[in-house]
């Protein structure tokens, strides 16, 4: 049996944004119906109510029964409003919810997810409570200048802010007290659109407030907080939203304020938009003016943890608190604040660290400077590596590293490149003495794993399996389930992904006004019975993600192979100012058009969270190409591993150290050259060999039963080996034991080496 599933099955077993789901329902509401009394107006009040509870608290999106029934009551709507329960809401009143919940029978399901969020939130027998008691009530500062939700939260870009996002989400879980601070970008990242010749346009929607869970966060007397920032050049005022994400609280600060400057109230309103000056005035809002409104709302960090040096202007303020509410010295008031930081590099290539001009740093930071009681030479030379060169910029990560007690890098190998590169900031210690250790990346696991996945694990493992995720014991459960099983889940959800995908790309061309054939053709593209290899992530030009292309005869002849064929599917967005990652999209955008390629080789446009969460549940292979050693992490292959999808990947970020030989795909043997053409050359050598020679052959070796028995079990070893140690509950608790409670005040550890 060679397994092709019919996905009408699957018809409401679909987990949020798997969008395949097709609702035979006529969603059409009124008419007969509203006159058959089964609402009453106070019952209909209250269920509005409650749906709206559920929508604020972003609870829901990692609670597949939620999603759904947001999505039951309108599936239509639900996809066209990107996943958004509030903008969906508002679009009913009180009685037409009421008509459409009875016609869909979802009272019962509204009051048990409403009674399941309080028992979540009112729970206080959770993991912090038995391993994180001293954090007691003064919660770590978690600050972030991206958090990645939710697709209808658009204030994100890629890794990062999915990281942090995944981090506040497991803080959740964990019971690990805890706040996020971020800014409030109005009109989000970009979205992404390819004209005609594959060229990407940007486009920039502004995000409705309303449609969105924040709310203001007010001071206690019930107005709202607005906090100021003076600078050489005037104030910068910031107002404060509040996100609630299950049991953290996220403020968001947002220039959007009346008394800003019309030109300071755009300030936030795109994410990494702008120049060095947009950038240093967002960096001093979300540091300074973070700090500022804990402080505000009366919140007393026991710890602060930066989340990339974006946030790294925050310890200053914090040393300013200590001067003037304990009368410390600058020294003094340095020592001990930097004893409860922790600071996160997160990666090697040198564009993603900040630096900026001596002229910049005093028009931002010059009165936080006097108040500090400090020259401008000081506080630049603590931005220096070479403290006293007057022709060096100060950077946000040398301030990070030298301000906190902590700091750590995202994998084991980008630990040592973080210490290789900023060993001159300790000049008298050897190499692999730099305080620089490594807690590597993980994922939220409820917020990436299919529906289809977990209730498969819900049969086969423990009952308490979702309270020790972040555990390898639960796990090893994956070997008793049938092969036949794992494999027949796996298709269903690479059925509902290629939907996805021809649902897409017919889309694509309808809007480019594209002719009715080419507009049929993409209704068709892509096959359910090929391997499917995918590849989504930013098109930063170091992720080299057009490597496969780099021969173009050998890639045509194992996709079009007829008895073992391959089709390949991307997605990613490039900066808006990066050309080079602009012209990686429209080659592989325009394969299209080469007869080899076409119908074979998808290109999805604007990815973001909901485009990736289909990506890696559907896959057989998630490819990742890196240069090495410039992939710090990555994740999105962490996400796969949880669907049963395998990785084929260069040696580099969390690969390096999750690679065992049995539990997916190494690419070349974790080498590169000091010219990048030539290491580019022997890795798509490498590539092209591991396709040919290991992920084909295995794919396509199949049993009587139409089963490739060695790649389930090597889909098996890959969930069991990884899904709990690459999942952002055993970071968040790793952070916990080794960062957090150590600079609240509990015993010191040093970072470890995992
Ligand atoms: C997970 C994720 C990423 C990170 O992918 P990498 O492999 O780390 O580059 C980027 N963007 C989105 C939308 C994601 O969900």
């Amino acid at each position: 049996m060679n397994a092709v599933f019919d996905i009408t099955i699957l018809e409401g077993t679909a987990t949020a944004g798997t969008g395949a789901y097709m609702t035979q329902i006529d969603y059409s509401v009124g008419g007969e119906l509203a006159t058959s009394g089964i609402a009453s107006e106070i019952d209909a009040e209250a269920l509005y109510e409650k749906c709206m509870v559920l929508a604020h608290n972003l609870w829901w999106s990692w609670q597949p029964e939620v999603t759904n029934l947001f999505r039951d009551i309108d599936p239509i709507r639900w996809r066209q409003l990107d996943h958004n329960p509030i903008a969906l809401l508002r679009e009913f009143t009180p009685d037409r919810l009421a008509i459409r919940a009875s016609e869909m029978v979802l009272h019962s399901r509204v009051n048990y997810a409403y009674r399941r969020l309080h028992e979540y939130l009112e729970s206080s027998n959770t993991w912090a409570q038995t391993n994180a008691g001293v954090l007691g009530s003064k919660p770590v500062a978690y600050f972030s200048a991206e958090f990645g939700l939710h697709e209808s939260l658009p204030v994100y870009s890629g890794g990062l802010g999915v990281l942090s996002g995944d981090h506040v989400k497991s803080a959740s879980g964990l019971g690990v007290p805890l706040v996020g601070i971020g800014l409030y970008y109005s009109h989000g990242y970009f979205k992404q659109a390819l004209s005609g010749d594959g060229y990407q346009k940007e486009e920039y929607f502004e995000t409705k407030v309303e449609d969105l869970p924040l709310e203001a966060a007010l001071l206690p007397d019930g107005t709202p907080l607005v906090v100021g920032i003076d600078t050489r050049n005037g104030r910068l005022l910031a107002k404060v939203w509040r996100v609630q994400v299950g049991r953290v609280r996220l403020f968001l600060l947002d220039c959007n304020v009346e008394g800003n400057r019309p030109e300071d109230r755009e300030l936030t309103s795109r994410l990494y938009g702008g120049d060095e000056r947009t950038r240093i005035r967002q960096e001093l809002v979300l540091g300074v003016g973070g700090v500022r409104a804990l402080r505000a709302l009366g919140i007393t960090p026991g710890a602060y943890h930066l989340n990339e040096g974006h946030s790294a202007f925050a310890p200053l303020e914090v040393i300013r608190e200590r001067m003037f509410d304990d009368g410390m010295s600058f020294d003094d008031a340095c020592r001990e604040v930097s004893q409860a930081t922790i600071f996160t590099t997160h990666t090697p290539v040198p564009a993603g660290h900040d630096r900026f001009s001596g002229a910049l740093i005093e028009e931002h930071l010059g009165p936080l400077r006097d108040l500090l009681g400090i020259s401008h030479d000081h506080l630049m030379s603590i931005g220096r590596v070479q403290t006293s060169d007057p022709n060096e910029p100060f950077c946000m990560t040398v301030i990070g590293l030298k301000l906190s007690r902590t700091a750590n890098a995202v994998s084991q190998l980008h630990g040592h490149i973080s210490r290789r590169m900023w060993r001159s900031l300790w000049p008298q210690r050897e190499e692999n003495n730099i305080p620089i250790g490594h807690i590597t990346n993980g994922v939220h696991i409820e917020s990436w794993l299919a529906g289809q996945m977990q209730q498969l694990y819900d049969r086969h493992f423990p009952a308490n399996w979702k309270t020790h995720m972040g555990e390898p014991d639960v796990w090893q459960f994956i070997h008793s389930v049938d092969p036949g099983e794992l494999w027949e889940t796996h298709n269903a959800l690479k059925n509902l992904l290629l939907s996805f995908v021809r649902r897409r790309v017919s889309r694509q061309c309808r809007r480019r006004g594209e002719s009715d054939e080419i507009i049929e053709a993409a209704r068709s593209v892509l096959s359910p019975n090929v391997l499917t290899i995918g590849f989504g992530r930013r098109f930063a030009t170091y992720k080299r993600a057009n490597l496969i292309f780099s021969n173009l005869d050998r890639i045509a002849g194992l996709i079009n192979n007829p008895d073992r064929p391959v089709q390949l599917i991307f997605a990613g967005k490039a900066h808006p100012k990066d050309e080079p990652g602009k012209r990686f999209i429209q080659e592989i955008a325009n394969l299209r058009h080469d007869s080899r390629f076409a119908g074979k080789v998808a290109f999805i446009e604007d990815y973001d969270i909901n485009v990736c969460r289909h990506l890696i549940q559907g896959v057989d292979v998630w490819l990742n190409n890196p240069r090495r050693p410039l992939e710090a992490s990555g994740t999105s292959g962490q996400k796969t591993v949880l669907n049963g999808g395998l990785n084929c990947s260069i040696l580099d970020g969390w690969w390096a150290e999750a690679y065992d030989g049995s539990n997916g795909f190494a690419i070349g043997k974790g080498t590169s050259h000091s010219e990048d053409r030539i290491t580019d050359t022997r890795d798509s050598d490498y590539l092209y060999e591991t396709l040919e020679q290991s992920v084909i052959p295995t794919f396509y070796d199949r049993d009587r039963d139409g089963l490739p028995r060695s790649w389930i079990k090597m889909m098996m070893n890959s969930i069991s080996t990884l899904a709990w140690r690459f999942s952002s509950h055993r970071m968040v608790m790793d952070y916990t034991r080794v960062a957090y409670v150590p600079a609240s005040g509990g015993l010191s550890c040093e970072i470890k080496v995992r």
